[in-house]
């Protein structure tokens, strides 16, 4: 069973409910290890480091 809406939403209502739903940029910080620019509190794909312990191998290049 799913919730049934009591009142029917009208254009204006659910589109200003969809207008708080925006896309930002993601949030990088540099990494501890070798600087680069990396998501935070994720393994750096540049060194494959977590704080500053090599988890991951780095992938050649
Ligand atoms: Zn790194």
């Amino acid at each position: 069973m799913s919730i049934c809406p009591k009142n029917k939403s009208s254009k204006a209502r659910r589109d200003k409910r969809r207008a708080n739903w925006k896309m930002s940029a993601p949030t990088l910080v540099k990494c501890s290890n070798c600087g680069e620019l990396m998501l935070p509190h994720r393994v750096c794909k540049a060194c494959g480091c977590y704080n500053k312990k090599e988890i991951v191998k780095a992938s050649a290049n």
